[in-house]
């Protein structure tokens, strides 16, 4: 049996896909939620050709019924659903004076209503087995507020909010919640920035010092490996050499 069934989403690339690889080696079963399906596939008949199990679902975050959808998959595919990674997430940074109100607004469908969507269709399927785990990725950007990233550290917050006032509404110790705030890691994040100047400044910025996904992968599963009765509620990770 699975030591764990996860489901991710996100898992095209970046933290996702890394995560993905980590739970997968470690004997979990992982349900793959994202847009790019080519990518999900090619990751799925990778993890299987190394013995592993997977499952993948075109999920666009923004649709709720996306989420309910890759959550029934983790049920019906491998007979229940330990822990969601809420991952899927978008960066459209940039000084608040610019007024990108479209970019605000992916911000928060993405980043925010998207954690929500997962939370909506995973935490009936938890409640009825009475165990659940949420982790989700936010993000440093919440934790030390800097210019351009005003907006996306407040989409990290909310979420950072959301899964704290679930975890106080949920004591009675059958729901976990997890939120891992990274620095910078080199992924694929800034090819959703749309100001080409920024997006070539954090470009250089991942290539300088950024961390490789699997320190995220392995921080996540640190989280979801502790005794149930175990909740690691917050993990900072971020490089040794970032301010
Ligand atoms: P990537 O761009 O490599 O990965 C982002 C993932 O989100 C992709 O798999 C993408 O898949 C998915 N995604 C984006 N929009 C949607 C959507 N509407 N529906 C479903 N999936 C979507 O970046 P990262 O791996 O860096 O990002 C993962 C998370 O980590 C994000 O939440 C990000 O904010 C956070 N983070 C990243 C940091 C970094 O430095 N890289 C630092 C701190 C936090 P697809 O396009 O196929 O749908």
């Amino acid at each position: 049996m699975a030591q764990h069934v996860v489901a991710i989403t996100g898992a095209s690339s970046g933290i996702g896909e890394a995560t993905a690889r980590e739970l997968a080696g470690r004997g979990s079963a992982v349900v793959l939620g994202a847009r790019r399906t080519d990518r999900l596939e090619k990751l799925a008949n990778e993890i299987r050709a190394a013995g592993g199990q997977a499952a993948t679902l075109a999920v666009d975050v923004t649709a709720r019924a996306d989420l309910d959808a890759l959550v029934t998959l983790a049920v019906t595919e491998f007979g229940r659903l330990d822990v969601l990674v809420g991952n899927a997430g978008i960066s459209k940074i940039g000084p608040v004076a610019d007024l990108d109100v479209d970019g605000w607004q992916a911000m928060i469908d993405v980043n925010v209503r998207g954690v929500l969507h997962g939370i909506a269709a995973a935490l009936p399927v938890f409640e009825r087995r009475r165990r659940g785990h949420f982790v989700t990725t936010v993000s440093t950007a919440g934790l030390k507020i800097t210019p351009t990233m005003a907006v996306y550290g407040a989409t990290k917050n909310a979420v950072r909010t959301i899964l704290e006032g679930l975890r106080q509404e949920s004591t009675e110790g059958w729901l976990r919640t997890t939120s891992v705030s990274p620095g910078y890691v080199r992924t694929e994040l800034a090819d959703s920035i749309d100001d080409p100047g920024l997006r070539e400044q954090i470009r250089t910025n991942m290539d300088r010092f950024a961390l490789d996904p699997a320190a995220v992968a392995r921080a996540i599963a640190f989280a979801i490996e502790q005794p149930t009765d175990v909740e690691i509620g917050d993990i900072t990770i971020r490089p040794a050499s970032q301010d």
